[in-house]
């Protein structure tokens, strides 16, 4: 017997938006409606950002696959470049109608979001009806929702109800639903995972429950991805939506248009990214007691050095100085190409203890929920 969502512990909701970069091309192109849109670069490396629905089912494309692929199986589908202002401009239409009716909404992409719903009467009614104004706001944006008793299980139900759909789903049903699938089917396990659980004999989530200790996977996988490890397969997760994401650092770099050699320049340029990080770090409000700096060679070699200070700063007096002592010491033994500072360890780390969604075994390629730290590009004059 299915659990009610009114007796669950917590109730959150994963949104997605439906094929979010080529809707919205779709909505000022009104003509393409009906064919298959691909949404990519042009670069020989390019890869596929978003296919609409038909390109979907016509050829099996998806995201992050090459985009060369997708010009060979579907060479007569409209391609476009992708076009990131209008994106995020959509996206804010789409966040501002989440906060508009949830108090707790945590962005996680461009058209990602996790709301907090615990305790509201009815959390489908709510779902339905945001994604029923989205769609107005947004003159027919569609998405899909996940309603859960975890940010990882309403995750994995979203997916369920593509496209626009709304699925609720209790852990238990979550639990009897994906008993035979994958472990891999979970966020943030895997392909390494997997492979490594495979050869354990551990080919369902089942299986993993059921011949694995909490203490052999500890053994097996270190004591911190052997815990986490050993959550998933019961699909537990209580990490909290908050409201704005942690921000882990902070920092500045240039690419300079010719290489420098130059030490001198390389300390004018460095002096000039402390000032304006610890600029950047005012205005958040952000201390940190690490101090680093990033340095790549023109042969592409990437080296970084960090150095931490007594006091948790974010005073250009301090970071200055200590970046470039990192910078002396290093002495780049070949012309630069890149040139960064960055300051880490926040004051507010210390309380940040505690959340066990966030990191597993591999996390290389763990799901993507649009981590990647905030940063600030400079161009400066080389
Ligand atoms: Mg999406």
């Amino acid at each position: 017997m299915a659990s009610e969502v009114k007796d669950w512990p917590r109730a959150i909701a994963h949104l997605d938006m439906d094929a979010f970069y080529a809707s919205v091309e779709l909505r000022r192109r009104p003509e393409l409606r009906g064919k298959p849109v691909i949404v990519c670069g042009s670069g020989p490396r390019a890869v596929v950002t978003t296919a609409s629905y038909e390109a979907r089912k016509l050829a099996g494309i998806h995201s992050a696959m090459p985009a060369a692929t997708a010009r060979r199986r579907l060479p007569d589908a409209v391609y476009l470049t992708p076009d990131f202002p209008a994106y995020r401009e959509a996206s804010e239409e789409v966040m501002e109608v989440l906060r508009s009716n949830v108090e707790t909404v945590e962005v996680v992409g461009l058209d990602e979001a996790y709301l907090d719903l615990t305790g509201l009467f009815s959390p489908k009614a709510t779902m339905r009806r945001i994604a029923a104004e989205i769609r107005e706001v947004t003159g027919g944006l569609t998405c899909s929702v996940g309603i859960s008793e975890s940010r990882l299980l309403a995750k994995i139900t979203s997916e369920l109800g593509k496209p626009a759909g709304l699925v609720v789903l209790s852990r238990e049903d979550g639990l009897a639903r994906f008993a035979e699938g994958s472990p891999g089917l979970v966020p943030g396990i895997g392909p390494k995972t997997v492979r490594r659980l495979e050869e354990m004999g551990a080919t369902t989530l089942t299986q993993l429950r059921e011949r694995w200790s909490r203490e052999e996977l500890e053994a097996r996988f270190g004591p911190r991805s052997g815990a986490w490890l050993y959550h998933r397969a019961r699909l537990e997760d209580n990490t909290p939506v908050t409201t704005s994401r942690e921000i882990k650092s902070q920092s500045a770099e240039t690419t300079f248009d010719h290489d420098v050699a130059d030490l001198g320049q390389l300390e004018r340029q460095l002096g000039e990214l402390a000032e304006e990080l610890c600029r950047r770090l005012r205005k958040r409000d952000l201390r940190g007691r690490s101090i680093g700096i990033k340095v790549r060679l023109d042969d592409w070699t990437n080296v970084s050095r960090s150095h931490s200070v007594a006091e948790a700063t974010n005073d250009p007096e301090v970071v200055r100085p200590v970046a470039l002592d990192l910078l002396r010491a290093y002495d780049p033994p070949r012309p630069v190409r890149l040139l960064g500072v960055r300051v880490a360890s926040f004051e507010h780390d210390a309380g940040a203890e505690g959340r066990t969604g966030a990191d597993g075994p591999d996390a290389d390629d763990a799901e993507g929920e649009g981590e990647g730290e905030p940063q600030l590009r400079l161009s400066l004059p080389s």
